[in-house]
This record gives C-alpha cells, structure tokens and sequence, in this order.
C-alpha cells in the first residue's frame, strides 16, 4: 500500500474559503475529426495553501483543464464552457487582457521540461527579471536583486554568479529550481506545476518536491499538482482528484484515495505501480486495454470496456447510464457499484494485490 505521511492525515485549512472554483468546466476542441471533448464536467475547489494532486493517464485532461485556467488553449478552435472562479472573477469567459493580469502574477506554472521552458538565449536572471518587471513595475536593480534573492531561496549556490549564466550552464535538478524561481518570484496565490519532477532523477525529485513544501507554506501558495506518479502525489497532496476521460472519477483527500480508493480506475492505477514495503514477488496489474477517443466516449460509464467490475453491477447500467460524481466538492466517486460492494471489493480483491492484506 502506498504510505500516507501522518503529518498529512489531518490537513488544517480544508474549511478556508475557496482561492480558485472550478464548477462544470468543458473543454472541447473543434477537429477534422470531430468535436475532441478533452474536458467534460469538471468541479473541484482548492483553497490557499492546499495541494491538489490530479492523476490519469495521458489524454485524460489532467494539462488541458489547467491550461484553461491560464487561458492558453487555442481559442480560436476551443469551447469552453463551465466556470473558472479565481477569487470571484470567471476566467473561462476572459478575455486576453484580463488573463494577461493574472497569469504569472496571480497564476503561475512550472512545466515539465525546464530545457525547453527556458529560453537558451537569456540568462536565468534575465528570464525571472522579465517576469519580475513586467508584472511589478520594478526597475532592473530591484528585479536583479529579487532575482538573486529567489535562487537563493531555491537553494542554487552562488547566486550573485549563477544570475547571469545560461540556462546550458545549469544542471536539470538546478534548471527546474530556477523555473520555480520564476514561477514564485511574483508571489503567486495560485501554482500550476504539470510534471515537474519528471524529468528528473528520483533525489533530485525529492528535493524539488521539499522545496515546494516549504515554498508553500512560505508563500501559502495553492498547488496543482498535476502527476501520473502515486507516489508524488502521496508525498505532496492534500487533496487527490483522478480522472479519466476528461471526467472527474474520484475525488477526495489524499488518504481517502490512496488507502481507501473505491473507483476501479483508481484501483488499477494503484495495482500498476510497486508498492514500497510490498512483497517483492507481487506482480503488477496494469490497466487492461488503452484509454478511449476523446471524440467518441463510450456511452454509460466511459471506463466500463477496460472495467473488471462490470457484472458486479447489474442490469447492464454500467455501458448505459453515465455514474455521476454527486456534489461539485468533497469526497465522490462516480461509479455504479455501491458503497458496500465497492468497499468488499477493495478489501477482499484489491488491497492483497496492494500489499496491505484483508481487514
Ligand atoms: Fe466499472 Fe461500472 Fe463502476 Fe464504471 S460504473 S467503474 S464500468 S463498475
């Protein structure tokens, strides 16, 4: 089973009032093909100083919901629809100058890949004094010395020096510091980051992922923390969302979804990975068959053609009727199994594969 630290079990501020809403957000895209629905009806809330984790596998929406946060889908080919609430304001119906005031200031992402975030042809000082100035105003002594002041904070050793090299001249671990650096030095109230640590080695990861720890609870920044790793989103989040289809199909804390998971999506995701402290011999489950087109989503329960639970539900609702989440936030879990059966099921069948044994 994947190990939740107790430090992260009790998660105070979940009462504090919501920084970004998103209610029933669609993001569809017009093709050749047809209409690709890569977001179809997605709700959560995230409050300051939270992390949300968001898992699936690639082509589920997890990028394309929080690019639309910053507005930089292709607007031109995109419908939105649904509500993107920062502290009140709709973005999902934004327009290029109003996005322009939140995205970097308010709004910041980390991206996966640092090399080809960055521009090779700037300095790193140079690119974190860009964004500094042009959400500040500040002048260039005082964007070079927060420069300097932000990798220092990122723990990037000299960084009177280090401010005027390239980013070629800096290691991944120390290229992808320097893209929070950027990302942080507006003090943003809210933190996209897609994959940030998956292009590093695994110490490295571990002490990005401990530096956005601390950064946070500096800065008491909300995270989105987009990441198909469990075992990421077990270290970082406080909340997990997972989704499938452009759909959201569990949700909840990140204790609920990793050691009481009760979606079948969530169990393969779960029964795909080793288990740290596991037995060495127990052999991996991967999700059977690939993930659906996003133009034609199977009718009903959209996972119910790779689902190994479709005959514990009966009168075949499983391939006609769409399982809905319930309310927009909390705990929910869109599925036709009950409670009870889902419960069974994960204590008898699944939690062995998981390593953690019956009840
Ligand atoms: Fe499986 Fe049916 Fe639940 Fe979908 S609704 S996850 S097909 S049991």
């Amino acid at each position: 089973m994947i190990t939740v630290a107790e430090s992260d079990l009790e998660v105070p501020g979940s009462e504090r009032e919501a920084i970004l809403s998103m209610r029933d957000l669609k993001v569809h895209f017009n093709t050749e093909d047809g209409v690709v629905k890569a977001v179809d009806g997605l709700s959560f809330d995230l409050v300051r100083g939270r992390t949300l984790g968001i898992v699936g596998e690639s082509g589920s929406g997890k990028s394309v919901a929080t690019m639309a946060v910053l507005g930089l889908h292709n607007r031109a080919r995109t419908t939105l629809g649904g509500q993107i609430l920062f502290e009140g304001t709709d973005l999902a119906g934004a327009d290029e100058a109003t996005m322009q005031r939140f995205r970097g200031k308010r709004i910041s992402m980390i991206f996966q890949d640092p090399l080809t975030a960055l521009s090779p042809y700037y300095t790193v000082g140079d690119q974190i004094m860009e964004t500094y100035r042009r959400h500040t105003g500040a002048n260039r002594k005082r964007a070079r010395a927060r420069a300097i002041e932000m990798l220092a904070k990122v723990g990037i050793p000299q960084p009177e020096r280090r401010v005027d090299e390239y980013p070629h001249q800096f290691s991944g671990g120390m290229r992808q510091r320097a893209m929070i650096a950027i990302a942080l030095c507006c003090d943003p109230d809210l933190l996209i980051a897609d994959e940030p640590t998956t292009a590093l080695d695994v110490t490295v990861q571990a002490q990005i992922l401990d530096l956005l720890r601390e950064l946070q609870t500096e800065f008491d920044t909300a995270i989105i923390l987009i990441t198909h790793d469990m075992g990421v989103v077990a270290q970082m989040a406080d909340d997990v969302l997972v989704m499938y289809a452009g759909r959201c199909v569990e949700r909840g804390t990140v204790r609920e979804v990793l050691q009481q998971p009760r979606h079948p999506y969530s169990w393969g995701l779960l029964s795909s990975i080793p288990q740290l402290g596991g037995e060495v011999d127990l052999p991996l489950t991967p999700v059977r068959g690939a993930p659906p087109s996003l133009i034609d989503v199977p009718s009903g329960c959209p996972f119910h053609p790779r689902c190994d639970f479709v005959d514990r539900v009966g009168g075949g609702h499983c391939a006609s009727e769409r399982p809905q989440i319930g309310s927009a936030t909390g705990r929910g879990v869109a599925c036709h199994l009950t409670d009870g059966d889902a419960e069974r099921i994960f204590i008898d069948e699944i939690r062995p594969r998981l390593g953690g044994g019956k009840a």
